[in-house]
């Protein structure tokens, strides 16, 4: 891609306007805050009045985050209760914005995680530990979120079989285990496979200096960059190397 190229002398031209993109991008992102805000907490209160909750009275913060869509923290000993959400993922003017489903699905996913931890959950829901486990799906079938940790595009609008995700686990091969935690792995391998650099780029490495892309390995997960520095031909990490020098380049990126 080439928002990161380089030019000779070492300076990153391009890469100054993509931060400016991305800057723009952020402020524009930043005015949808007070909608969002409302929609979410009114979605909250109308869920709070259903079950005598308070979740509409949790902060909600927002952010930038680029592999996570939300979440929800417990207060503990160094953080405050809140929700947060990623802008790039919830705001209506971003690239590939969600459906409209799949925002509200969102947005009750993390309330049910709130819920977990705010309200009797029946013994016989508590046989499956861990985030999203059973006590969590019991949570999702009260309120109609999809029992799935993996943010699927369309879930929103399934009709979900809570029986069978209450009283199962997933032993069906043909359904894959959709955790937050598989899907942000799927998201960053993809991130990771994805060719940033062209042949012939330069690129300026912090300890050998400057370089030039020979060869492109696109491999399973991570992309191997062939710089030649000099008489040296170097096998390099992509990842590596945005993160060494040039993290902050790459415009925001969507699933
Ligand atoms: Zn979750």
């Amino acid at each position: 891609m080439e928002e990161l190229e380089i030019d000779a002398y070492g300076e990153c031209e391009k890469m100054t306007y993509y931060n400016r993109e991305d800057q723009f991008l952020r402020q524009r992102l930043q005015k949808e805050i007070p909608i969002l805000r409302a929609l979410i907490q009114n979605l909250y209160e109308e869920l709070d009045r259903k079950l005598h909750l308070n979740g509409a009275k949790v902060p909600i913060t927002f952010g930038y985050d680029t592999d996570t869509l939300g979440s929800y923290t417990r207060r503990s000993a160094h953080e405050k209760e809140h929700f947060h959400f990623s802008l790039l993922f919830i705001a209506y003017g971003v690239k590939n914005p969600l459906s409209k489903e799949d925002r509200i699905d969102l947005f009750k996913h993390e309330y049910a995680h709130y819920m977990q931890y705010n309200m009797q959950i029946p013994e016989k829901y508590k046989w499956q530990a861990g985030t999203h486990g059973s006590a969590w799906k019991y949570c999702c079938s009260l309120i109609g979120a999809a029992p799935t940790a993996y943010y699927k595009a369309g879930e929103g609008l399934i009709k979900h079989d809570y029986d069978k995700a209450l009283t199962k686990k997933f032993t069906d091969k043909s359904i894959p285990i959709r955790d937050t935690y598989s899907r942000e792995q799927e998201y960053r391998k993809k991130k990771n496979s994805t060719v940033k650099f062209n042949i012939n780029d330069d690129i300026n490495h912090p300890k050998f200096g400057k370089g030039t892309i020979e060869h492109i390995e696109q491999l399973e997960g991570s992309v191997r960059l062939h710089v030649r520095f000099g008489e040296d031909l170097k096998k390099i990490d992509q990842k590596w190397l945005l993160q060494a020098g040039m993290k902050k380049a790459g415009a925001p990126r969507h699933i």
